[in-house]
């Protein structure tokens, strides 16, 4: 499909012929009968509440451009509107002064006994207008993409747009296609709609490390996906042999980053389900989704897990019977700066100069109950790091 922008087009080039089904709501002719206002797709005319087709007008009296309107080429000097019939029928409308507008002295007029210079500021607006050529289908997916139900191109399908070509092509027919047998495992791992290219979005993100303008713009003419393809199929093959198992949150996981960071690893795949089964089942892993990059990364980056903490309630009756403990035996109520020699050696911390620490860290098997919780200033709590 090709796409020419069209700018030598005016409200009354468009408006030259106009008619109007009544009956149905239907804007049928314009442009002196080249254009084909309201096809079988399109939907019903739906600006004739005395709003929005009069805000069409208004915003056209104050000078204001109409916005982008496609065209599809049909035939040589046939059109058909793609985009943009709801504001095409409004004008279309006044100027056959089916409605009226009210000026801002608050009268009513008829398109017909508008003040001449108005009448030709409308008539004289200059359009913006993308003429589509190529084959229907392939136009009515445009169409359902581009405004649809007011619902705006995302990031891909813009590119998409932008870079359309025998690699965009393919790279659809492979990742945007329903009924691809493929889909649903890769849904497992990928989060989206393949309509709304989502996954063809992850796919892209992953094989050119997150540049995905740079790489579609690089292959645009290539007449085929397959470093695309393979490298997609590599990462989820991947997932899948490391993690033997499902789960909900293995879903939209950064896979392509897991893979080029842990891949030359070697994982004993029995071992890490294992682990995955028991970090689930762990109440203090707030995280779920970071389960897999922990262990991936060999258990050391806990900070992945979210690590339940203690409540207010279970620091503040820590808090008390320290602090009273402490001022008994007159040292700081925090026990490393008690153990001290500074300054601080008989401090007494306030509530919020403190915060709560596992004694024994999660990691290494320390639980996260009362029992195992301490008050630390936020120095030495900060000191004492991995837990
Ligand atoms: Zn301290």
């Amino acid at each position: 499909m090709t796409t020419t922008l069209k700018t030598d087009l005016t409200i009354a080039d468009i408006v030259n012929g106009f008619a109007y089904n009544e009956l149905e709501g239907k804007g049928l002719f314009g442009w002196s009968g080249k254009l084909v206002i309201q096809p079988e797709y399109q939907r019903n005319y739906i600006y004739a509440d005395g709003k929005r087709d009069v805000a069409v007008v208004d915003s056209l009296l104050k000078g204001y451009p109409i916005g982008l309107i496609y065209f599809v080429k049909t035939a040589e000097g046939k059109y058909e509107v793609l985009d943009g019939q709801q504001r095409i029928t409004s004008v279309g409308r006044f100027v056959t002064d089916k409605f009226p507008y009210t000026g801002a002295d608050g009268r009513e007029r008829n398109f017909t006994s508008l003040p001449a210079d108005q009448k030709d500021l409308l008539l004289k607006t200059p359009l913006t207008i993308y003429i589509c050529e190529g084959k229907e289908g392939e136009i009515k997916e445009w169409f359902k993409t581009i405004n649809i139900a007011g619902v705006p191109l995302n990031e891909q399908e813009l590119l998409n747009a932008i870079y359309s070509g025998p690699f965009v092509t393919k790279a659809k027919e492979e990742f945007s296609n329903s009924m691809k047998p493929t889909l649903q495992k890769w849904k497992a791992y990928v989060r989206g709609n393949e309509k709304r290219q989502e996954i063809l979005r992850e796919a892209l993100s992953w094989v050119s490390k997150g540049d995905i303008d740079g790489y579609m713009a690089k292959h645009r003419f290539d007449a085929d996906i397959a470093e695309l393809k393979t490298y997609f199929s590599t990462v989820i093959d991947w997932a899948g042999t490391v993690f033997k198992g499902m789960e909900d949150e293995m879903c939209g996981l950064e896979w392509g980053r897991l893979y080029e960071t842990y891949h030359a690893n070697a994982y004993d795949p029995v071992a890490v389900w294992a682990r995955v089964k028991e970090l689930y089942a762990d109440e203090f892993v707030r995280n779920r989704r970071g389960i897999f990059e922990y262990i991936l990364g060999g258990e050391k980056d806990t900070r992945l897990l979210e690590i339940r903490c203690f409540d207010k309630k279970e620091t503040k009756a820590v808090y008390a019977k320290q602090t009273a403990a402490a001022q008994k035996k007159g040292v700081s109520n925090c026990p490393l700066c008690a153990i001290g020699h500074e300054a601080n050696a008989k401090r007494i911390w306030k509530f919020d100069e403190m915060d709560a620490d596992h004694v024994a860290a999660w990691s290494k098997g320390g639980a996260t109950d009362i029992s195992n919780c301490q008050m630390l200033c936020k120095t030495h709590n900060r000191a004492k790091g991995n837990r």
